[in-house]
């Protein structure tokens, strides 16, 4: 998706952009990467970047960012950093003239109204984005279906909603953060071991039963070393792009 709203950005014809995105398919097609999980989803994901591109082909806006950078203080030694799938200015319907950003989610179902309404992801990006003088007040959750399904039409695999947050809300939800965010800072200064002495395993059935660590966790539990195993099991999360760079400030 980056590389075709960057071709598209930069103006060159949608066959152009189409062909940068599948560009890109085809260059982790041939890179070392994980076979097993890879040979189910890459031929949808392949099929539905097609879709899309057909279904979107004239989309009411104009680019203004892909995949930007943003930080912002927060105060107390921590910085916000995000990363906008895209940030445009709408220039047909009703919102012509606002900028939005734009959030891309690749999802097995199309998530639920309440599972919307209590994302945090979006109303912190506008808040960052006004406080650093932009004017964008609404983002749109840009949701893609990559299961297979009979009915494949593009009501069933596509779905932009619009997020429209309260000043209120969005004050909210940023001050969770950067007392979160100060927590974390804290608990770091205080060293690993200290961490995990603080950690408290819940050890409950409707939790462990569906716990990505429960390997390490069940190790650590006979008091065993769990260290190869998250070594061959996990590696850093990249899908949360603020908390990750918000560490790598912290660090
Ligand atoms: S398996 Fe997961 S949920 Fe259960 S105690 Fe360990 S870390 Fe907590």
């Amino acid at each position: 998706m980056e590389a075709y709203y960057r071709a598209k950005q930069a103006e060159y014809t949608h066959t152009e952009a189409v062909e940068a995105g599948m560009d890109v398919i085809a260059e982790y097609i041939i890179s070392d990467h994980d076979e097993t999980t890879d040979a189910e989803v890459l031929p949808i994901v392949t099929q539905r970047f097609l879709e899309y591109t057909l279904y979107y082909k004239n989309e009411p806006w104009r680019i203004i960012d892909v995949e930007g950078v943003y930080n912002i203080p927060l105060g107390g030694g921590v910085t916000y950093a995000l990363t906008l799938d895209l940030l445009v200015e709408i220039i047909r319907g009703p919102f012509v003239g606002e900028q939005a950003i734009i959030d891309h989610k690749w999802t097995h179902d199309f998530w639920t109204p309440t599972a919307i309404q209590m994302a945090a992801q979006i109303p912190k990006y506008l808040w960052t984005l006004n406080k650093l003088g932009s004017t964008a007040r609404i983002g749109f959750l840009n949701q893609i279906r990559y299961r297979k399904m009979k009915d494949e039409t593009p009501d069933k695999i596509f779905r932009r909603v619009l997020i429209d947050p309260t000043q209120q809300r969005m004050d909210n939800i940023m001050a969770v953060q950067k007392k979160m965010a100060i927590e974390i800072a804290n608990l770091k200064l205080l060293g690993k071991s200290h961490l995990l002495a603080e950690a408290t395993p819940s050890y409950s059935k409707s939790t462990c039963d569906k716990c990505n660590f429960v390997a390490p966790c069940n190790i650590e539990t006979d008091g065993r070393d769990a260290t190869d195993t998250l070594r061959t099991m996990f590696k850093p999360n990249t899908y949360d792009y603020n908390e990750i760079k918000l560490r790598r400030n912290l660090e």
